[in-house]
């Protein structure tokens, strides 16, 4: 294969890639026409080629580079960049309006479903485009399509996005960060609270006594002060951190239930919830570090329950479903988080099995005043209880909402209406604040 050639696709490759925008860019400086780059980066396709095989993932990637071959006008130029990703050099800047219509076609061809393998295949992609202005030389061009395609990813890809300016002050502040927050780790600056859920039969209005206590991260901030999870969890995401950082909320949060199970004989069966995000179920090793704590804790492992939303177990369902039931297979529980989706589903969401459902906030929100939220409801606890498993309600603010939670047969219900999630010192008072009215944890 001739230098400058990609071996897999035979198209350019990024080097030479790079030298046609250099030239173009020149040309611009000289009064030629203004150059305009599009990244065009495959959304999920990790997962894809995993799920796919790698010959089938080499086919995908030859369609791929095919039908984006079939979108390019004669001057311009596609390249592979990397690989998941392909660029394409716009010669004769089209006008942005021409250039976005190029950018919508480029999706809109990569969404539709190709044969590979005998298997239906639906990419997505997402595309960024540059054009040159504000970058003189061609890294600077093809570095500001990158973050474009980057942003059009953070939106939720199978989109594409424009370079603005704003997006490298946006591009410092997330590396800034994330270097801030693998320094909050070392320092010890990151810190759980925990939120009860508690059993909703019983009388209306009377709190029921807590099943469970969902440990939720939070950062001690020097000058933000307590940062909540979805201002820095995604960063995490990206960079990697949540690996330690989840690693360490399982081991403390297995510590503090196993003291709080220790401290009373009424929460020797007190389990405590983690989330786990997408990264971390593909994360080698995961299995083995559940067991490695909950020897080291003394915790029993039906008494940790780890929640996990469909979205995560979506990013690459083989794997996750294959985590999931081997973490099952040690005893631990497993909760499917924020649930809103067809009751009928349940329990068989891509074949994996768990034991607890939490009713999406918003389901729960409307349950008292919007019928087809009851319906849904009603839908899922119904479901849930012929396939044993249990239903906690989320976000539940109102006596309105728990009364109809309560009617609807909902098994638990967790919320600012029992109480904000607190510090572990607080959780502590609450638990004995309950004992010593006599109430006691049932399993
Ligand atoms: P989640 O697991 O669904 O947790 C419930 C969220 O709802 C928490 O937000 C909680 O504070 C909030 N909440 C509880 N009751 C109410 C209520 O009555 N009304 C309203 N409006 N909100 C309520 P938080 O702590 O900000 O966490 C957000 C998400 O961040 C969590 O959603 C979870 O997905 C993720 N998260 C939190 N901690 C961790 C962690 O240690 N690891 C991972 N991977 N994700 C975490
Ligand atoms: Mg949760
Ligand atoms: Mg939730």
């Amino acid at each position: 294969m001739p230098d400058g050639i990609d071996a897999q696709t035979g198209l350019p490759d990024a080097r030479a890639f790079r030298t046609a925008v250099q030239a173009a860019v020149d040309g611009a400086g000289r009064g030629g026409p203004r150059p305009a780059v599009m990244v065009v980066d495959l959304d999920r396709l990790g997962p894809l080629r995993l799920s796919l095989g790698p010959a089938a993932g080499d086919e995908l990637l030859g369609a791929v580079a095919g039908r984006l071959a079939a979108t390019v006008r004669r001057p311009d130029l596609l390249a592979r960049l990397r690989p998941g990703a392909f660029a394409l050099l716009l010669r004769e800047t089209p006008s942005p309006r021409e250039a976005i219509r190029h950018a919508d076609e480029v999706v809109d061809v990569l969404r539709r479903p190709l044969v590979i393998g005998g298997a239906v295949v639906a990419p997505r992609a997402s595309a960024g485009l540059a054009f040159a202005g504000s970058a003189t030389d061609a890294v600077g061009l093809i570095g500001e399509a990158e973050l474009a395609v980057a942003r059009a990813k953070v939106d939720g890809g199978d989109r594409w996005s424009a370079f603005e300016p704003a997006l490298h002050a946006v591009a410092a502040a997330r590396d800034g960060l994330a270097r801030e927050l693998d320094q909050a780790i070392d320092a010890g600056a990151l810190t759980l609270e925990f939120q009860p859920e508690r059993r909703i039969a019983g009388a209306l209005g009377q709190a029921g006594t807590i099943r469970s206590v969902e440990a939720l991260v939070r950062w001690r901030h020097p000058a933000r002060g307590l940062v909540r999870p979805a201002d820095f969890l995604p960063v995490a995401e990206q960079t990697g951190s949540i690996d330690r950082i989840g690693a360490w909320v399982l081991r403390e949060a297995a510590a503090h239930a196993r003291s709080w199970q220790l401290t009373d004989p009424g929460y020797a069966r007190l389990s405590v919830g983690v989330n786990l995000s997408a990264r971390e179920i593909g994360r080698p090793g995961l299995v083995a570090e559940v067991v490695s704590v909950l020897a080291a804790t003394g915790l029993a492992p039906a008494t940790l329950t780890l929640e996990v939303t469909i979205a995560a177990i979506t990013h690459d369902p083989r794997h996750a479903v294959a985590t999931l039931a081997a973490l099952r297979a040690t005893g631990v529980r497993i909760a499917l988080d924020d649930f809103a989706g067809d009751a009928n589903t349940l329990g068989t969401e891509r074949r994996a099995t768990v034991d607890v459902v939490k009713i999406d906030p918003n389901l729960v929100a409307a349950v008292a005043s919007d019928r087809g939220s009851e319906r849904a409801i009603r839908a899922i606890v119904q479901v849930a209880r012929d396939r044993g498993i249990e239903t906690v309600a989320e976000g539940v603010e109102t006596r309105e909402q728990l009364a109809a939670l309560r009617e609807l047969g909902c098994d638990l219900a967790q919320g600012y209406l029992f109480g904000k999630p607190l510090g572990a010192s607080g959780i502590s008072a609450v638990l004995r604040a309950e004992r010593r009215r006599g109430d006691r944890v049932s399993a």
